[in-house]
């Protein structure tokens, strides 16, 4: 490989080396020509001849070994080196330099420099990669999500258009789904612009001090006509006058709760219940939010909690579920460095916990 030199520099400094070999010797051998003759021979010129030979052969093996030290200790690492470092550049962030191979220290230093850009390199173009895999999955399924409630506005839209209009009893059917569907845009929307505003770190969190029976209260009570229509029953061991303080932004915890006990209401079945408890430690509070309902079976646990995963999608859609619930509040519990999990078992019922700072 040919390596680019900066200007005159490595040139010159061979060169400087070879004129001060030369002179040195073109010097000594004057002065002992001089000396040498008048000590040992008559015959100066011959001894003269003689050495200015003998130098000749030092300069030139000499150089000979200069030029191999030069090779193995700079001038081949440092190519080695320059060439995984364009490798690298160039995108290959596979390439490495030996560093078994480096003969001296300072080219162990550059090789490990450039092995180390290289490893960041690679993972910073494989986390590229990886966001810009999520932002296309995220495009495309909120173009999917958008579309399907879309089309059935259209779809309810045009059959009224085309005649259905006239028959009172289906416009009003058609009607009323079209609204449906308005509503369940609108809760989408709303979905996503909560987990744009959390992702983009546009939502600021407000932390104090807050009653925790107060939200279970509030949102327990917002829930009643969705789980008597589910004909779930809703149980709490949280007391009507009951004060448990803990730490945090309350509207997004309510937020948390809402959206953990309308899943529980959602996949529960006739005649199940919902039972939201909380547990009081020395230093936290842990929230539990039990049902009876379908359960999730163990391959989907980890997952549930992926934007738009759905374990089952027809169910999903059936009961307005939108796939951002956990999502949202997976990003809310982790701003607040809560723990959580799901404990969960097919048919009989699932668990969702988390723990606040008291
Ligand atoms: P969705 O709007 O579809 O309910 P979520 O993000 O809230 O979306 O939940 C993701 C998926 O996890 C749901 O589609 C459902 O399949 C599953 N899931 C969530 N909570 C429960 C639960 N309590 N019981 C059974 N399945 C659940």
């Amino acid at each position: 490989m040919k390596i680019p030199l900066p200007p005159g520099s490595d040139r010159f400094t061979r060169r400087f080396f070879m004129l001060c070999l030369w002179a040195i010797a073109l010097v000594s051998s004057v002065i002992t020509a001089m000396v040498l003759p008048s000590l040992l021979s008559p015959n100066w010129w011959m001894w003269l001849l003689l050495l200015i030979v003998v130098m000749y052969a030092v300069i030139t093996l000499a150089t000979i070994a200069w030029k191999r030290i030069l090779s193995t200790y700079i001038t081949k690492p440092f190519a080695q080196i320059a060439e995984s470092a364009q490798l690298v550049s160039g995108g290959v962030t596979s390439a490495r330099v030996p560093l078994a191979t480096m003969p001296s220290s300072e080219a162990y230093l550059a090789a490990e420099a450039v092995n180390t850009l290289a490893d960041k390199a690679g993972k910073d173009i494989a986390e590229m990669k990886k966001l810009e895999r999520v932002r296309t999955e995220f495009l495309g399924n909120v173009s999917h999500e958008l579309r399907t409630p879309i089309f059935s506005i259209q779809g309810y839209l045009e059959t009224l258009l085309d005649g259905a209009i006239d028959d009172p009893e289906v416009s009003h059917k058609f009607v009323e789904r079209a609204h449906q569907n308005t509503k369940r845009l609108n809760i989408l929307l709303s979905d996503l612009i909560d987990i744009s505003k959390i992702e983009s770190g546009e939502m600021r969190l407000s932390f104090r001090y807050f009653n925790l029976c107060d939200v279970v209260r509030e949102t327990l009570s917002s829930l009643e006509i969705q789980a008597q229509q589910a004909e779930v029953a809703l149980i709490t061991n949280v007391i009507n006058n009951g004060e448990i303080m803990v730490y945090g932004d309350k509207e997004r915890l309510a937020q948390v709760v809402l959206n953990i006990l309308q899943n529980a209401i959602k996949y529960n079945r006739t005649n199940g219940s919902v039972t939201i408890s909380v547990e009081i430690q020395p230093q936290e509070v842990t929230v539990r939010i039990r049902d009876t309902g379908i359960g999730i079976p163990p391959s989907d646990k980890t997952r549930i909690f992926e934007r738009f995963y759905r374990v089952d999608k027809d169910r999903s859609r059936s009961v307005g579920g939108t796939g951002l619930g956990l999502a949202i509040v997976k990003h809310i519990l982790e701003a607040h460095q809560a723990p959580f999990g799901v404990e969960s078992e097919v048919g009989v019922g699932t668990e969702i916990w988390f723990i606040l700072k008291r």
